[in-house]
């Protein structure tokens, strides 16, 4: 179970077993690393935002992974238009995170599910070597959302298991279906700055859209996890009989 605030994760205080509650060293002594890895532009932000700050002032190892760069998600711009505009936009965020960025090359709005994708997202993983995963819960009804999911997931699996994988929600009730968390970190102290990151994405409304989504259920985690604000996730834990490399 993880349920850790900012001073949790400093030492005071961790209530149950929990990947973070562990030394914050990944293998051969570095830094545990952390990819959040969200459909477009503006999804780990929001989504995560405060979780990344808490992990990365920490001292954990923590990178946004964009699998588009928000091509189709500005009316009345072209794919080329749209992208420029959102690439910057998460590279301000990144930097107000203080953390770094990578863009996977699918295309927003017509992501693909197919042999080629799922091998491109298990070399990736494969390459990066994180110790944590923070992805879009599957049952979502943005299909950008759900391909990410997908991906991840058999990445996940035919890798081998080799990382902590944790869902995170978008927009419960529009987006995200059905989530009810097993895990919540206290997001408080941060979350001045993870709404000055998430305001980077002027494209997106979200000085309108941060507050009637994000801030709320920001709120209404918090009341179930007994803190001001929070941010909740499902961890999806290995069941024992899933070892089955062919299926
Ligand atoms: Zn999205």
């Amino acid at each position: 179970m993880l349920k850790v605030s900012a001073t949790a994760i400093a030492g005071a205080t961790v209530f149950g077993e929990d990947v973070f509650a562990k030394s914050q060293s990944g293998d051969e002594g570095r830094p545990r690393k952390v990819l959040v890895i969200g459909g477009h532009p503006d999804d780990p932000e929001t989504c995560c935002g405060g979780t990344m700050l808490v992990l990365k002032n920490a001292g954990f190892d923590v990178t946004a992974v964009y699998l588009t760069r928000g091509e189709s998600g500005i009316k009345g711009k072209s794919h080329d238009e749209a992208a420029a505009i959102r690439v910057e936009e998460a590279q301000n965020a990144c930097k107000v995170l203080g953390i770094p960025h990578i863009f996977l090359n699918q295309i927003d709005g017509h992501t693909e599910l197919n042999d080629e994708e799922y091998q491109k997202m298990r070399e990736f993983l494969e390459q990066e070597k994180p110790d944590i995963v923070f992805t879009h819960w599957p049952l979502d009804l943005h299909k950008d959302h759900r391909a990410c999911t997908c991906l991840v997931l058999e990445a996940w699996k035919r890798g081998g298991y080799k990382f902590e994988l944790y869902f995170y929600e978008a927009e419960s009730g529009t987006q995200s279906q059905l989530f009810i968390p097993t895990d919540y970190v206290d997001i408080t102290e941060v979350v001045d700055k993870k709404m000055e990151a998430c305001n980077c994405h002027a494209s997106q409304g979200m000085d309108k859209v941060f507050g009637v989504w994000h801030s709320t259920m920001e709120l209404f985690r918090g009341i179930e996890f007994r803190c001001k604000r929070a941010e909740a996730f499902v961890h999806l834990r290995r069941t024992g009989n899933d070892f089955i490399p062919s299926l």
